[in-house]
């Protein structure tokens, strides 16, 4: 698979304060990649490193295949979309006049504005001035002022941030849609929810630090689900020294792995427990991610 960033021991420190912490990036071509963690985990400052906004204390950066720096930056940028600070635009000028200020400083044709305002769906708003659209409307401005130089990489920070279900969706579909025709999409959120349906491949932050990179699936397999024993004698499985809370149909054990519940269907049948069944209980991507993060949730 070949890969449209990478990093090698990406840091910022702020004097003393290392916020993004030794991180290597795999952000694999024409994919959404979602990067996920808290509030203050890092992302901004991660982000505006990729697109040298902001200069690394430490590390390496390759995007396109290339190095990104300061002697770089101009010829990379141009293959680039952004929204970092998010919503762009002149709220007292109408969406039009906004992508033709666009299109002027970027030198772009009138198709390629064109063919981006119709892919955010904002064709019919193009005459309203921006502070009348809603946060949904200028974030898919900002959108399209992105898009309006056909990059190959999208950059968006927290593109979903303040929008409603019906808005994050419209987002959504935009974005995977955009990975469907080859356009690499990394994508940040504080929010696992926004991200979960759009992203194949997830980064995770917490305090600057990369704790789990790659694929929903791997994430799952990351976490031992909770095992339920069925048994009418609980009392005598907890006797014998289980740690395990009740539940109806008998215990309820954590994160068990295959090792681990080998062992204690051993324990058990030793200790004389009659066992009517065994049962694992999935977790949900949250609880996965709250476990990696040591249960600080995403706020
Ligand atoms: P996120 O995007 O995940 O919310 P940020 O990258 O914005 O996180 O911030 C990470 C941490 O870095 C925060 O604690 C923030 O206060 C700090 N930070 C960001 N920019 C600066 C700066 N210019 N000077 C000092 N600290 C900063």
């Amino acid at each position: 698979m070949s890969h449209v960033i990478t990093t090698e021991g990406l840091t910022k420190a702020y004097g003393s304060r290392t916020v993004v912490d030794s991180l290597d990036l795999r952000v694999p071509e024409g994919r959404v990649y979602g990067f996920l963690g808290p509030n203050g985990s890092g992302k901004s400052t991660t982000m505006k490193m990729l697109l040298s906004l902001v200069r690394p204390t430490r590390g390496e950066i390759r995007v396109l295949g290339r190095p990104m720096d300061r002697r770089t930056r101009h010829e990379l940028t141009p293959l680039i979309g952004s929204l970092i600070e998010s919503p762009p635009g002149y709220g007292h000028l109408t969406g039009r006049e906004n992508m033709a200020i666009v299109r002027r400083m970027l030198g772009l044709s009138e198709r390629r504005v064109e063919r981006a305002v119709a892919t955010v769906r904002l064709r019919d708003q193009m005459d309203k001035p921006v502070r009348a659209y809603s946060l949904g409307m200028k974030q898919r401005l900002g959108i399209a002022m992105a898009l309006a130089r056909e990059p190959r990489l999208l950059i968006l920070d927290e593109p979903t941030n303040g929008l409603d279900p019906a808005g994050i969706e419209e987002i959504r579909d935009l974005l995977v849609s955009l990975a469907g025709e080859g356009v690499t999409v990394m994508v940040s959120s504080h929010l696992l929810d926004e991200i979960d349906r759009m992203a194949s491949v997830l980064g995770i932050l917490a305090q600057g630090r990369l704790i789990f990179q790659g694929t929903r699936e791997e994430l799952f397999d990351r976490s031992a689900p909770d095992l339920i024993v069925e048994t009418p004698e609980p009392e005598r499985a907890l006797a014998s020294g289980l740690s395990a809370v009740r539940v109806r149909e008998g215990l309820r054990l954590a994160g068990r792995d295959g090792g681990s519940t080998a062992a204690l269907v051993r324990h058990l049948v030793r200790h004389d427990v009659p066992v009517h069944g065994l049962r694992r209980v999935e977790r949900s991507l949250e609880e996965v991610f709250m476990d990696l993060t040591g249960r600080e949730g995403l706020s």
